[in-house]
């Protein structure tokens, strides 16, 4: 059972707190707020302020982050690719902001790779905007994105997320050809961070505005989320969001939350992340020495710049293995006290641990319970 105050204000409305190896998934909580976060969000709660002046001055703090010219704290990752979306159709014009999801009159085609399509492309079209594929699984050829582009082209879209394949155009081949064409490169890179560097990278590349989320990684309130680029983009968005009364009005982010994102990604770009790394390395590396005996089990330490951005214990349930389904250890380890959620995103063999939200207490459970599981 997990215990501690924070577990008893869940408990006391009858939820269960759960124990959540699978990183930063919204669903199991998004991530554990720094301490510091929370001692912001408490003290900002009690006083008031004009929004738009919190929210410029935020956007000043995320755009030297970024090294981008302009920032704003959007809800979510989510909230801010809707609030791309209309930034690009309707810029800051009242009389097209107000007819948003009616697109008449707009530029509203968005041009994607096929392979860059996923779950949360809906926030593109949600201001009434099309897509227009390009591509294919395997690969895209420049002419490609040539051809789509057109006079009701709004944006090209493009996604840095772990575990899509890397056959899409390169990024920066996209820029120069889209801009070639006046038209901007919108860019989700939600989860992409770490590495710290990569809150730049896409900025320097060229993207005209980047989204990242707030409450992975970077530990802020897991309804933020961190947009920002181009002056006057930004500030479309910002037209375009809460508290105007817009199309992102129902998408409002508080002012204790825009402090805490703001005091979060401060302190985040300062962390050491050699010493993190090696921390979630070893935290990794106990988990595979406790199961590497494991018959048909194969255990090891995954970190890379595509797809395990933050390291990771592997298990690979081979052709050699005899124990219960892959779904079925997924499951035991839900169903037993306190639940513990696994990452289970990646390969129909695989499971994974992500130290992202793991204390040393808690890995010490993982642990024991997966050893329980898989030689039950
Ligand atoms: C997590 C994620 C989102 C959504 O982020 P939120 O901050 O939870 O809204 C969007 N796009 C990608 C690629 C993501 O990984």
């Amino acid at each position: 059972m997990v215990t501690g105050p924070g577990a008893d204000i869940y408990r006391t409305l009858g939820v269960n707190p759960i124990i959540a190896a699978s990183g930063s998934t919204t669903a199991y909580g998004g991530s554990k707020l720094r301490p510091e976060v929370k001692d912001a969000i408490n003290k900002a709660a009690g006083t008031m302020v004009n929004m738009d002046e919190l929210n410029h001055a935020a956007g000043k703090i995320i755009a030297q982050v970024t090294g981008a010219e302009a920032g704003f704290v959007s809800s979510g990752a989510a909230g801010g690719l809707i609030l791309q979306a209309a930034a690009v159709m309707a810029g800051n014009d009242p009389a097209k902001m107000n007819r948003l999801p009616d697109a008449t009159g707009m530029k509203n085609e968005f041009i994607i790779h096929r392979s860059h399509r996923f779950p949360y492309d809906q926030c593109y079209t949600a201001t009434g905007g099309t897509f227009r594929e390009i591509g294919d699984g395997r690969r895209c050829h420049p002419w490609e994105l040539e051809d789509a582009l057109n006079e009701n082209t709004a944006a090209v879209v493009y996604l840095f997320s772990p575990f899509i394949t890397r056959r899409a155009l390169p990024f920066e081949e996209v820029v120069e050809i889209a801009h070639g064409h006046d038209v901007p490169v919108i860019v989700d890179a939600a989860s992409f961070v770490p590495p710290r560097a990569n809150l730049k990278r896409f900025i320097a590349q060229g993207a005209d505005m980047v989204q990242y989320s707030g409450g992975k990684a970077v530990r802020g309130p897991q309804g933020t989320g961190i947009l920002c680029g181009r002056a006057d983009l930004i500030e479309a968005a910002f037209a375009n969001a809460s508290p105007h009364q817009f199309i992102g009005r129902g998408m409002k982010v508080s002012k204790e939350n825009i402090i805490g994102l703001v005091e979060a990604v401060q302190i985040f770009v300062e962390e050491d992340e050699e010493a993190e790394t090696k921390r979630y390395n070893e935290m990794c590396q106990q988990v595979v020495d406790a199961l590497i005996e494991v018959p048909g089990l194969e255990a090891t330490v995954e970190h890379d710049d595509y797809n395990y951005l933050v390291p990771h214990a592997l298990l690979t349930f081979t052709t050699e293995w005899r124990g219960p389904s892959r779904d079925d250890v997924f499951d035991a380890m839900v169903d037993g006290d306190p639940p513990i959620y696994l990452s289970n995103i990646n390969n129909p063999d695989e499971l994974a641990v992500d130290p992202l939200n793991l204390d040393d207490e808690e890995l010490e459970i993982v642990i024991r319970r997966l050893h329980e599981v898989l030689l039950d």
